[in-house]
């Protein structure tokens, strides 16, 4: 059966896959779910690439032609920089972590948007279009998407950072892109005037019909759908025993993923939800109650955030699928800033499978130390935010899995800190800091922006 996709809002159009993946955002402010969760298909052992066309096949059935998908996947993760892709290390008895930082910048954020990008520029192509991406990152999200579509005819990509609050790795790893549809603006501002400059340019109907604007943020399914492939992966690589993941934690797409793994027959004991100190998560699962607070600075950066977007999916899947509940939901806590779950609710959905766990940043050092200590292996700030999770919440007994987020060389200082060795950026990159940079440096001014986009749009 064709997977179709519905909003968990329940007032948008359902759309096949190829809509979902160029809307990101429904019409009606929700996310896009499939219809149904598909069961796996019979895996055989193969490549990677070769696994990722199989377990996303239903997901993109109908929609992408199979004799294309395959070869993208293959081109996809090509890119990477280890024979296994994203290789399983063994750490402590029946503990391990998946590697997920082979991608050219890094992060796991590649694994999807490696994919996305070549998703993007396919269906582009095959309906004559073009579209212009627009972004704001403080980290991590920019460098991933710029080149996850470096290489696409058919997209332009503009990312707004705000300037002199980015790491110098963070930086160059996007301003030494040299693409003629990649560019970077430093902007005079904040990371949050970046992302309403970005609001803003979405909202302005006009411009954004005249550029095409498209988003690659982490609520577009397809970024979500490409993840579910490595808990696949894992179980795979463990010989099939049932297990356990720990999942260091932002938005909650990776963890969601893991959670769709296990719908569609991955076993999975149990699913730990791994913070830092911005742990409005840790918070909802001690509590039923969703309340937002403010966001503070840690050494795991990519994981401060107020509101963890993805979760909405699983909110949809709480209420039974009910949409106008959802939407109810979310629109009071929007206004509000808090929303909880009946007991019940959490008795079905929540106390099988998740646990949860925070680790504030002396708690982070501590863990980095630690693991240095044991297997003389280096691992970045957010990778312990994820072990030390493993470490307080696992169950005796049962495989645990923390999932790798990214290099430690993406933290240096941070590692530096806690072992006393500071990580070496690996070969491709290792001459980063010597690359000429392009950027352009702007005010916090939504006219002489757009300008800039204008001026830059491939047409
Ligand atoms: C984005 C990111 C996360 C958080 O992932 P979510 O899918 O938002 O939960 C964790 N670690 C690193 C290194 C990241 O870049």
């Amino acid at each position: 059966m064709t997977v179709r996709y519905v909003s968990t809002r329940g007032q948008a159009p359902e759309l096949g896959f190829a809509d979902v993946l160029l809307a990101g955002l429904a019409s009606d402010g929700g996310l896009y779910v499939p219809s149904h969760w598909p069961t796996l298909p019979p895996l055989s052992t193969v490549s990677y690439a070769d696994l990722a066309a199989a377990v996303m096949g239903p997901f993109v059935d109908g929609e992408i032609d199979e004799v294309a998908f395959g070869p993208m996947c293959h081109e996809a993760y090509s890119t990477f920089r280890h024979p296994a892709i994203v290789p399983v290390v063994e750490i402590g008895p029946d503990e391990w972590v998946m590697e997920l930082f082979h991608g050219p910048t890094l992060a796991f954020k590649d694994v999807a948007l490696q994919l996305v990008g070549r998703l993007f520029d396919h269906l582009l192509t095959a309906r004559g279009e073009r579209v212009m991406i627009v972004g704001a990152t403080s980290g991590d999200t920019g460098s991933a998407a710029i080149d996850g579509v470096r290489r696409c005819d058919n997209v332009d990509i503009v990312i707004l950072y705000p300037q002199g609050r980015v790491s110098d790795v963070q930086r160059r790893q996007m301003t030494t892109v040299d693409a003629p549809n990649v560019h970077t603006v430093a902007i005079e501002g904040t990371f949050d005037d970046c992302q309403d400059l970005v609001k803003a340019m979405f909202n302005d109907v006009a411009f954004r019909g005249e550029m095409n604007l498209s988003a690659v943020n982490s609520i577009n399914w397809a970024r979500v759908m490409a993840q579910v492939v490595y808990y696949v992966a894992a179980w795979k690589a463990l010989e099939d025993r049932p297990l356990s993941f720990s999942v260091p934690t932002g938005n909650f797409g990776n963890v969601l993923a893991g959670w769709i793994a296990r719908e569609m027959g991955v076993p999975t004991h149990s699913l730990i939800v791994a913070s830092n100190t911005n742990d409005i998560l840790t918070r909802f699962f001690e509590s039923r109650a969703m309340v937002t607070d403010d966001v503070v600075p840690t050494l795991s950066p990519s994981m401060d955030i107020q509101v963890s977007s993805n979760f909405e999916r699983l909110l949809f899947e709480m209420n039974d699928r009910d949409a106008g509940a959802t939407a109810e939901q979310m629109a009071w806590f929007r206004t509000s800033g808090r929303m909880s779950v009946e007991a019940d609710q959490y008795a079905n959905w929540i106390e099988p499978v998740f646990r949860a766990a925070r680790s504030d940043d002396a708690d982070t050092l501590a863990t980095m130390a630690a693991v240095y200590g044991e297997s003389g292996m280096l691992i970045d700030p957010h990778t312990a935010v994820g072990v030390s999770a493993a470490r307080r919440r696992r169950e005796a007994g049962v495989p645990v899995v923390t999932m790798a987020t990214a290099h430690p060389a993406k933290f240096p200082d941070a590692v530096e800190k806690a072992t006393g060795v500071r990580p070496a950026l690996p070969e491709h990159l290792s001459d980063l800091l010597e690359r000429p940079e392009r950027t352009t440096s702007l005010p916090n001014d939504l006219g002489r922006v757009q300008a800039f986009v204008r001026s830059v749009a491939r047409r």
